[in-house]
């Protein structure tokens, strides 16, 4: 689904939920994306969509896509780097893959700040969701500092280079360029910045898993994006989606995000 007949990668929107939404808000809310995308006639084809709930919600998320045979696919928010045992409150991968996870958000930059994972902690998540058959999304970016200092690029290489060191070459992952700035903050990267590092990291995939992965790998750009900020981000050659959190929990907001090739050309 990375990348389609005609060998052109398939835009991704990725919903991050963070801590938001219990399991019976979480239906109600895929019930009325799914509503919402359907009465514009969205076609799944041409766009991947994904949602990234809190773990209480994986199952009931899973079940209704199954019962009502929707095309969302879904992820979940971490991962441990551990099959199993004694690693108080983390989750498998192999539990995630029962619930039929498609994907994993890693190395996200709250899990960076808040619980200090490491490059090399993210790189063994990813190694871990690949071994189940989980793609990892694996986030990297800059905080304002890092940007005063280094420039866009430097650190979010830098933090990749290292992620992919055990990452097996040809390897399905989707890589989320995150500028720290960015999140939360209501000031998005610019498009240019977002695909100068979109491009950088892109190199990044060529040198560790090779030239087919660097075809093939989904470069997202995420940190306030918006309905109305998508287009100008989806223009940019190397970036393939987005990865959302604040407006990914407003129905509409992410619904019109979904449908950014209607309003591209705006
Ligand atoms: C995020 O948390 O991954 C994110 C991009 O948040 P926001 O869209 O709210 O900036």
């Amino acid at each position: 689904m990375a990348v389609t007949a005609t060998g052109a990668r398939t835009p991704f929107i990725a919903g991050n939920w963070k801590m938001n939404l219990d399991h019976l808000q979480a239906i109600a809310f895929v019930q009325k994306l799914a509503w919402s995308l359907k009465d514009a006639r969205f076609d799944f084809d041409e766009v991947e969509v994904a949602v990234f709930p809190p773990f209480t919600d994986l199952r009931s998320v899973q079940t209704l896509i199954s019962a009502d045979k929707l095309s969302l696919r879904f992820g979940a928010q971490d991962v441990s780097a551990h099959d199993s045992g004694a690693y108080t409150g983390e989750i498998s991968g192999a539990f995630l893959a029962a619930l039929e996870c498609g994907y994993v958000i890693i190395g996200h930059s709250e899990r960076r700040t808040l619980h200090l994972e490491t490059d090399e902690q993210v790189g063994a998540k990813a190694v871990a969701a690949l071994k189940h058959g989980i793609t990892p999304v694996i986030c990297v970016g800059e905080t304002a500092d890092d940007l005063a200092e280094h420039g866009p690029s430097a650190v979010p290489v830098a933090q990749l280079t290292t992620a992919l060191e055990n990452v097996a070459a040809g390897a399905e992952i989707v890589v989320a360029y995150e500028p720290v700035w960015a999140i939360g903050s209501g000031q998005a990267a610019t498009p240019e910045q977002a695909e100068q590092v979109a491009a950088a990291l892109r190199e990044v995939v060529r040198t560790r898993l090779g030239e087919d992965a660097a075809s093939a790998t989904r470069v997202l750009y995420g940190g306030s994006v918006k309905a109305s900020n998508i287009a100008s981000f989806m223009r940019q050659p190397n970036v393939d989606g987005a990865l959302v959190g604040g407006a990914s929990l407003n129905v509409e907001e992410f619904s019109s995000i979904c449908r950014f090739k209607s309003h591209v050309g705006t």
